[in-house]
């Protein structure tokens, strides 16, 4: 019988394969064997200090062989883990640690007092663990034992804890080893910040069956020309993005998919974007899934592209019904909500009763074991038998591949002062990326709005960098449907918040002039800038960097890399680094890494930011 939990698959393969190489990060690589030795020496450490089966551990660590070596260790020692981005503001960091009950954290020793600040009891540095293990570890692991928490946002203003037990692990690697499939001579990128499920796939689906994780470069999701040249230097086969980031590497003069499987999931795949991957020569997947369910619940396999991209069958295991109105399964071609089933179903929301109930409900259809996720998408059957997702029944979106509940913001922009009520949308933008626009009506009619530099300051403590609204137009009234709903099409195009002072436009220089109206150009706007303007506060997005770059290159008869856009958001800053580079910026990618701005403009303190293209 094949093994149910992630522990007993890794260390069937560990020992089946202990000389192949399990991860390349860099400079750095360890074997299955190494690998699983420095595990073992992890989980004998965390015993000892009272961790087990139902306890969990915070895991902060960035893109490297000890995050690897992080996470086998707390599976090993019986525990599960609790991925905190090192990008997040500390106020979620905190609230995740404490709202999860979780004492231990592991971490680099730059993190231990953001650890100790967040309620961590106790913390685990990745620079003292021993390499050896002090004796064999017990095997503890069950199927039925939790295997990690992962937060997601919640419509009332706190994200709440997916927790997926191991069962439901073991189940979704062996039905994706199925389908898409996987060989052990496979290189699969590592791409996914732990904090999203889909990481999942992309490290335990290769080690547990003798291929290879190669980490993604630390900024990697933002820069397509570091990615890109990852692909190729290290000979990955399988990478798995959202459309967002294909978009991007695709932007950034990127075909090099031939004997490469790439995978797309997270948002809608749409069809051109389908048809360039597929120009690439790649062979192409469309996944689709809830992190309710474990990652994925159904897969396509694209080779030709009409007028929609389906999301295929369900993978092994897994169960999924059209629900109509009247609650009966829906006949194909009838629109309905889809609801999960099978192995992949998650325990539910961690210490959310009430929510849990609400939305993992009794399956009325008789499937074993009995419970069903509600998803809140809309989906319809073709005739063929495949799936096709049309869109939500609430307001949880995709903005850049990452999901958000528009009330998480909503609820937390409430807080700001001049705020008597707003509301937040999401608005595709000229330049082709959607875009988080806020909505405010002020307390005080004379008051200004905040600029979106400031309204991003005010959010930044207690939202990701991703969620954060790119522009904050006042309103006088919120518009509302009919039956007294907020009607969120009929809301105004986002205004910027401010226009530079008439001084401001009259002294910018002749270069500086020319970055402002590729601006203007290519996030398709009508404002003057000023020198001082920032890309990101304008409505500036990561693949609108790509365009910019593109259009100042051709104006300027010469390369121009979206690097050199990226790290200077400022029209006088790109001017300036135009003038010094007259190669285009190529340069700037040996050391892009070392302290990015992450794809919202702020510095972070972290190689390994979510932000960006996720
Ligand atoms: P998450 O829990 O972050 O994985 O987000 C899950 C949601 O993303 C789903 O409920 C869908 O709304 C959306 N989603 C994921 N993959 C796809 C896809 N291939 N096509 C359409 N929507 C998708």
């Amino acid at each position: 019988m094949a093994p149910s939990t992630l522990v007993a698959l890794w260390e069937r393969q560990a020992v089946a394969t202990p000389d192949a190489l399990a991860v390349v990060a860099g400079a750095d690589r360890a074997t299955y064997a190494e690998v699983d030795r420095r595990a073992a020496a992890l989980a004998a450490e965390l015993r000892t200090r009272g961790v087990g089966a139902e306890s969990l551990v915070g895991v902060c660590l960035g893109r490297s062989v000890e995050m690897v070596v992080a996470l086998l260790g707390i599976l090993k020692s019986g525990a599960a883990y609790l991925p905190l981005d090192p990008g997040y503001p500390a106020e979620r960091l905190r609230h995740m640690t404490v709202d999860s009950g979780t004492k231990l954290w592991v971490c680099d020793a730059d993190r231990r007092a953001q650890a100790l600040a967040s309620g961590a009891a106790d913390v685990l540095l990745v620079e003292d663990l021993p390499a050896e293990p002090s004796a064999p570890p017990a095997h503890v692991v069950r199927p039925h034992h939790l295997a990690y928490v992962i937060y997601t946002s919640g419509s009332t203003g706190l994200p709440k804890g997916v927790a997926v037990g191991h069962a439901a692990l073991a189940s979704f690697l062996r039905s994706v080893a199925e389908r898409p499939g996987l060989t052990a001579d496979d290189r699969v990128l590592a791409l996914t910040p732990l904090s999203f499920d889909i990481s999942i796939l992309e490290l335990f689906l290769p080690l547990t069956r003798g291929a290879t994780v190669v980490m993604a470069p630390p900024v990697g999701n933002t820069d397509p020309e570091l990615l890109a040249a990852t692909l190729a230097e290290a000979e990955v086969s399988v990478v798995q993005a959202t459309p967002t980031t294909w978009r991007l590497l695709l932007a950034s003069g990127w075909t090099d998919g031939l004997g490469r499987v790439l995978l797309s999931g997270g948002e809608p795949l749409d069809p051109q974007l389908a048809r360039d991957l597929l120009a690439t020569g790649g062979t192409l997947w469309n996944l689709y899934g809830p992190t309710e369910t474990t990652v994925w619940a159904a897969a396509a396999r694209v080779d030709a592209v009409a007028d929609r991209v389906g999301v295929g069958r369900a993978l092994s295991n897994t169960r999924l019904h059209v629900v109509d109105e009247s609650g009966r399964e829906a006949r194909p071609g009838v629109v309905g909500e889809l609801w999960i089933g099978g192995d992949g179903v998650a325990r539910g929301y961690l210490d959310r009763p009430a929510l849990t109930a609400d939305r993992f409900v009794p399956d009325p259809f008789g499937g074993a074991p009995g419970r069903l996720y509600r998803t809140g998408d809309l989906a319809r059957w073709s005739t063929d038998g495949t799936l096709e997702m049309l869109g939500r029944t609430d307001h949880q979106v995709k903005v850049r591949g990452v999901r958000i509940e528009l009330g998480e913001i909503e609820s937390t922009l409430q807080s700001y002062p001049a705020g008597a009520d707003c509301v937040v949308a999401v608005r595709r933008a000229r330049a082709g990326e959607d875009q988080l626009a806020a909505y405010l009506i002020p307390e005080h009619p004379d008051r200004p709005a905040p600029g979106p530099a400031e309204l991003r300051a005010l959010l930044a403590d207690r939202l990701p960098p991703y969620t954060l609204p790119q522009s904050c137009t006042v309103i006088d009234e919120i518009p509302l449907t009919p039956n007294g709903k907020v009607d969120r099409p009929a809301l105004p195009d986002p205004r910027p918040a401010s226009d530079p002072a008439p001084a401001a436009r009259q002294s910018l220089t002749a270069r500086q002039l020319l970055v402002a109206e590729v601006w203007r150009e290519c996030l398709g706007v009508e404002d003057d800038f000023g020198p001082q303007d920032d890309f990101f506060d304008v409505g500036g997005t990561s693949l609108a960097l790509t365009t910019i770059a593109g259009r100042l290159g051709e104006r300027l008869g010469r390369r121009v890399s979206p690097v050199l856009v990226f790290r200077n958001p400022t029209v006088a800053g790109l001017a300036k680094a135009l003038e010094l580079d007259g190669s285009g910026g190529r340069e700037l990618l040996d050391d892009v890494g070392k302290k990015p701005p992450n794809a919202l403009g702020n510095t972070s303190t972290s190689a390994d930011s979510s932000s960006g293209s996720y």
